[in-house]
């Protein structure tokens, strides 16, 4: 069975993007490969949280996990904080990550904003993310578009390391969804959906009600074409062809389908057919997640074994890690 490694940071409430561009993904993967789904805990701490806010925020992380329909049973659902070999290999990693690579990244770029008293933890964060990866040899990484470039990096670094080593991790493939690779800010459609997003209209929560998600796509940005047409094109109208993602996803219908029904109609139509359509993706998830949380201990039992299960996995790669650069083991 080919190995999977992916996760999501707790660092919010999880929106439609990381839905569509991961969790959906996910659901077809586990049922024929290995799967491993983290809540990047560590990660999320390269921005100040409220300690009280972020514990809610991984429980309800976990919680959403399953409610999705990842199944603790066939796959290892565990917060990464919990597996202390995260932050080990990545320590050894650091010692293997040029500098310059870090700086071309362009998501601490975006998050930085380049600011020299922006934390290291924030810099190192794609040497996180390779540990995560290449501690269960994963075959394949399915992420959204805006990781591509971390996963490059997590392929050089696990290459560099087996170039004077010999064949320590296995360099790893990202899997990047062909539709709805990612979905963009309703705010900004050049921006891509975040959930740490400072404004809360421009995405939509996988808890948010139906009136709420109406509401958000109705004051969607769009475009001041006077006619208002209706056709996808990322570049000309990066609006509306966000809408035509979600509505097709939401759907499950192409959008080269769903076009032509929308020749005479209005922007309004389109965004109204889109929120009807992603309530209803959303709904039967939003039910089997309050059921969960109404059951800590049950959510406790999950993330116990999840972190058993993952950390047998990840040991004896660190352990061979560690062997290589020359540190003695303590047996
Ligand atoms: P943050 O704002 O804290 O970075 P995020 O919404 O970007 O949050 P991440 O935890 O960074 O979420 O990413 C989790 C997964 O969701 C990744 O696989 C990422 O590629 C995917 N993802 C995130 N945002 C989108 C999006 N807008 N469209 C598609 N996929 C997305
Ligand atoms: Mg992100």
């Amino acid at each position: 069975k080919p190995v999977v490694l992916s996760g999501i940071q707790p660092s919010g409430s999880m929106t439609i993007g990381n839905y569509i561009g991961a969790i959906n993904q996910w659901l077809d993967m586990q049922e024929h490969s290995d799967c491993h789904f983290m809540l990047a805990d560590l990660h999320t701490i390269t921005v100040r949280q409220d300690p009280k806010e972020f514990k809610s925020q991984v429980l309800e992380g976990l919680a959403m996990y399953v409610a999705c329909g990842l199944d603790p049973e066939k796959s290892t659902i565990f917060l990464q904080s919990q597996v202390p070999e995260h932050a080990q290999l990545s320590w050894l990693l650091n010692c293997y990550t040029q500098m310059g690579e870090l700086n071309r990244m362009t998501q601490f770029k975006d998050k930085s904003n380049n600011a020299s008293s922006s934390n290291s933890g924030l810099y190192t964060y794609p040497v996180l993310m390779a540990a995560d990866i290449l501690l269960y040899q994963a075959d394949a990484v399915p992420v959204g578009d805006d990781q591509k470039q971390h996963l490059e990096l997590a392929r050089t670094i696990a290459t560099r390391f087996n170039n004077i080593y010999g064949d320590v991790f296995k360099v790893p493939e990202p899997m990047i969804p062909k539709q709805g690779a990612r979905i963009m800010s309703l705010q900004d459609p050049l921006k891509k959906m975040s959930k740490s997003d400072a404004n809360p209209k421009a995405y939509i929560k996988l808890l948010d009600d139906p009136k709420q998600i109406a509401k958000k796509l109705k004051s969607a940005v769009t475009d001041s074409d006077e006619q208002a047409r209706i056709y996808f094109d990322n570049a000309e109208k990066p609006g509306v062809s966000n809408l035509l993602t979600l509505l097709s996803v939401a759907t499950k219908r192409s959008v080269a389908d769903l076009v032509p029904e929308y020749e005479d109609k209005m922007y309004g139509h389109l965004k109204k057919d889109t929120a009807d359509a992603v309530v209803a993706m959303i709904e039967p998830i939003q039910a089997r997640y309050y059921e969960l949380r109404a059951d800590e201990t049950e959510l406790l039992r999950i993330m116990r074994i999840g972190a058993d299960k993952a950390s047998a996995r990840a040991a004896p790669t660190l352990a061979k890690a560690y062997a290589a650069v020359g540190f003695i083991a303590n047996n």
